[in-house]
């Protein structure tokens, strides 16, 4: 499939991952965890004293790992790790359970990680999810290093990485799986909570792009079609072309604090849906919904 190609190479077995093929960066991810700048909030949390902003501390804590089969139809069923907390604060979060921590979290250790994925059978691909699974990268690289299975792997992500993690990434990360929600930094920062969004996620998917195989998902918010969604998917279409596949989600719910921003405190119209996916058409791009 356009857009998929390393993906699909390793599922025939014509090529390894890059965890099988490259030197694993485990001191650099590890350094991390005494002076975390894995993603642009940068708040240089000693975590072996104190979490960082996103709640992280020096060990991984896991929400569930299970086969997930609801999702792209080329990645199920997908062997899912969702990771406690994350580094944004959106208050329409879709996951708040987990990335707000109102979940048990289970204290994982890097073998047992590798271990539990190895007592699965039947995923196309490792997909490290979360919450955010950034803050987790240490632990994610220390797993992979225990591993003995020939498997693409996934970052599922919100996209708002440091340079430095980015780097990390590229030496495991066989699909980017983003999600690209704003198409500015005033929604960013008002529904999320972070700064200077749009450059730095425009950044990491460009290096996505360059590195490995990219999907990118976009979740229709209502009422944001002129500032978010189609900058987005404008960019998408004069710097990607049809390279990527693109995800026009349309299953938004006003969930967690939604109800107090007007804006969003309904589900998207059938025609904010259509809307969105007619653009995708109309500029040429590699696109599914
Ligand atoms: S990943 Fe968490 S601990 Fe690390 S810089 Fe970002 S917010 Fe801080």
């Amino acid at each position: 499939m356009k857009g998929l190609e390393g993906y699909f190479r390793i599922l025939s077995g014509e090529t390894k991952p890059k965890f099988m093929r490259r030197m694993l960066p485990r001191e650099e991810s590890k350094k991390h965890i005494e002076e975390c700048r894995l993603c642009e909030i940068k708040c240089r949390a000693n975590r072996k004293v104190h979490p960082g902003f996103c709640g992280a501390r020096d060990f991984m804590e896991v929400s569930s790992v299970f086969l997930h089969y609801w999702e792209e139809d080329f990645f199920v069923p997908s062997l899912t790790v969702f990771f406690c907390g994350c580094n944004f604060r959106c208050v329409f979060c879709q996951n708040y359970t987990i990335s707000r921590r109102m979940e048990r979290c289970r204290r994982v250790e890097p073998k047992e990680l590798a271990e539990e994925i190895e007592r699965f059978s039947g995923a196309r691909n490792i997909n490290f999810v979360g919450g955010e699974p950034t803050p987790y990268i240490p632990f994610v690289v220390e797993s992979l290093s225990f591993l003995n299975v020939r498997i693409p792997i996934i970052w599922n992500s919100n996209f708002y990485m440091s340079r430095e993690a980015m780097d990390i990434l590229s030496a495991f990360t066989d699909v980017y799986l983003s999600d690209w929600k704003y198409g500015n930094d005033k929604c960013a920062k008002r529904l999320s909570g972070v700064k200077n969004y749009w450059e730095v996620v425009r950044r990491n998917h460009d290096l996505a792009f360059d590195d490995g195989d990219l999907v990118i998902r976009h979740l229709v918010l209502p009422n944001h079609f002129s500032c978010c969604t189609e900058p987005i998917l404008k960019y998408i279409a004069e710097n990607y072309g049809d390279k990527v596949v693109v995800n026009v989600m349309d299953q938004y719910r006003p969930e967690y604090r939604a109800f107090r921003y007007p804006e969003i405190s309904r589900h998207p119209t059938e025609r904010e849906i259509l809307a969105a996916r007619q653009l995708a058409d109309d500029l040429g791009l590699n696109w599914i919904g």
